[in-house]
């Protein structure tokens, strides 16, 4: 294997057909020029903005991705839908984009995922990508062990995020406790199954549960504290309530890192729980899986290890490209219920000559290659260098969430556990909880629509007014405490100028 054998020259820009593939030998010298077109235009269309997304309204927006669609065609569309993208985005990497678990990709990883696209391979078969496969079954093992699973007996899939992984954890759960019954009679009436997660676990659950054929019903939301960490006595008390009800406790799912606060469940209560009702933990780690990097905030994960099976996301704490899902089992043997014979994908006699198959790991059978570029980051910058920077956000929230408090009009919800903070603006004087409430969204929105600042808004759980909270998760390391505090400074000025339209 020497460098370059095989590859053609790089192409002139306009001597590429327009036909070009991206693999091959032709493949990179088409793709060089292509690349520069798009870098190019990522600085032209990040240069047009000059905050985190674009100031207008949605039918603004939407009025200019019309015109570029019209006005794109042949040669020239790459740029100008490029130019567009760029320009239209909310850019994680700008330091006032903080809403949401939505990261800014490393460049590493980017472009590992680059050659991901050109080669195309798919996980369902080793013919379709033999170093792939073997990669992502490497990658899985590494994966386990930093969860604190024994790798020669856990088992996974990458998959599209934590939505799939909580679907699959719920499935197998089903499966392992239901004992074939659904298989072959549909959901018993009598046993009635049930799951068990708290009031902050992830809107997935449910869902999961309506595909699964439990229906959402089959979900008893688990109160939780002021920092929406699940309570304990609760859940036992749930898990009770339940078994005395006739109803079988297939899974209870604790959540390490609520989406909105950060909140880590009691793991190993939880896991002593489930042991005694006979049900299966599913841990949604999709946000808080990052801090296991972390030397600092690893421990906070303790008892994750004795979990049936795992949600992780590394396109949240992880700083991948979206999708890097990654869904684990402590034990493979449990996996049983996914697995699938297809002649032309993973035939018997291909499988006892040592050709492997991923295929019965997943839910899907196209599938990307998403493990490359997470295998290519953990490469480059190593557990210690992306602990980093999982510390580097912690510190972040810290910092903003000190900033918070130094401000007279914003009420901080909780102290952050991870890179999260909740909070509100409250005007001056007295005014009542549901136009506060309001207040929060106009503001949150005002920030949108001057394209100055992309912040969250979410309700604590419960009903009535004085619910509405908006929210900085905070997942860019190279952001500065200084920029934090002007972010802060920004909410505090959008509060003032909707409250003042209100009060005028
Ligand atoms: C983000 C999140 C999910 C959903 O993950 P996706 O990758 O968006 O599918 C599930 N659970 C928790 C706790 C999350 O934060």
């Amino acid at each position: 294997m020497t460098a370059g054998s095989g590859a053609g020259p790089e192409l002139r820009g306009e001597d590429v057909p327009l036909d070009a593939l991206a693999g091959g030998a032709g493949g990179p010298g088409a793709l060089g020029p292509l690349l520069a077109t798009v870098l190019d235009s990522l600085d032209a269309g990040t240069a047009l903005r000059s905050g985190p997304l674009p100031a207008g309204s949605p039918g603004e927006i939407a009025a200019l991705v019309a015109d570029a669609l019209s006005a794109a065609d042949g040669r020239g569309a790459l740029a100008r839908l490029t130019e567009l993208l760029a320009y239209g985005a909310a850019d994680p990497a700008d330091p006032a984009c903080a809403a949401h678990l939505h990261c800014p990709p490393l460049a590493v990883a980017a472009a590992a995922d680059l050659a991901v696209s050109a080669l195309n391979p798919s996980q369902d078969s080793w013919d379709q990508a033999p170093a792939a496969t073997a990669l992502e079954t490497a990658l899985l093992a590494e994966l386990a062990a930093l969860v604190g699973y024994d790798p020669a007996r856990a088992a996974g899939v990458l998959t599209s995020g934590g939505t799939e992984s909580n679907l699959m954890g719920l499935m197998l759960a089903r499966d392992q406790k239901l004992d074939g019954i659904v298989e072959l009679d549909g959901i018993p009436p009598g046993g009635r199954p049930c799951i068990l997660a708290s009031q902050a676990a992830h809107f997935s659950v449910q869902r999961a549960a309506a595909l699964l054929g439990l229906g959402e019903l089959a979900v008893i939301a688990v109160p939780v504290d002021h920092q929406l960490r699940m309570s304990t006595e609760e859940l036992e008390r749930a898990l009770a309530e339940a078994s005395w009800a006739g109803r079988t406790p297939i899974a209870v799912v604790a959540t390490a890192g609520t989406t909105d606060t950060g909140a880590i469940d009691p793991l190993n209560a939880a896991a002593d729980l489930a042991g005694r009702y006979g049900a299966w933990l599913h841990v949604d780690a999709a946000y808080g899986g990052g801090a296991l990097l972390s030397d600092r905030l690893a421990p906070l994960l303790d008892g994750i290890a004795r979990a049936d099976s795992v949600s992780l996301d590394w396109h949240k704490l992880g700083w991948q490209p979206a999708a890097a899902g990654v869904f684990l089992v402590r034990r493979a043997e449990t996996y049983v219920s996914l697995a699938r014979r297809a002649e032309y994908l993973n035939p018997v006699d291909d499988e006892q000559a040592g050709y492997p198959s991923l295929l019965g790991r997943s839910l899907r059978t196209t599938r990307r290659a998403d493990a490359f570029k997470l295998a290519v980051t953990l490469r480059t910058l190593g557990r210690a260098g992306l602990g980093g920077l999982v510390d580097a956000c912690h510190e972040l929230a810290l910092a903003a969430a000190a900033a918070v408090r130094a401000e007279p009009s914003l009420e901080l919800h909780a102290e952050p556990v991870l890179t999260a903070l909740l909070f509100r603006y409250r005007p001056p004087g007295p005014t009542d909880e549901a136009t506060v409430d309001e207040l929060n969204g106009q503001l949150r929105r005002l920030l949108l629509r001057t394209g100055r600042a992309v912040i969250g808004r979410t309700e604590l759980p419960g009903v009535g007014p004085g619910r509405v909270r908006l929210k900085l998760t905070l997942l860019n390391p190279h952001t500065t405490a200084g920029e934090v505090a002007a972010l802060v400074r920004e909410v505090v000025g959008a509060g003032r100028r909707v409250a003042g339209d209100r009060a005028g």
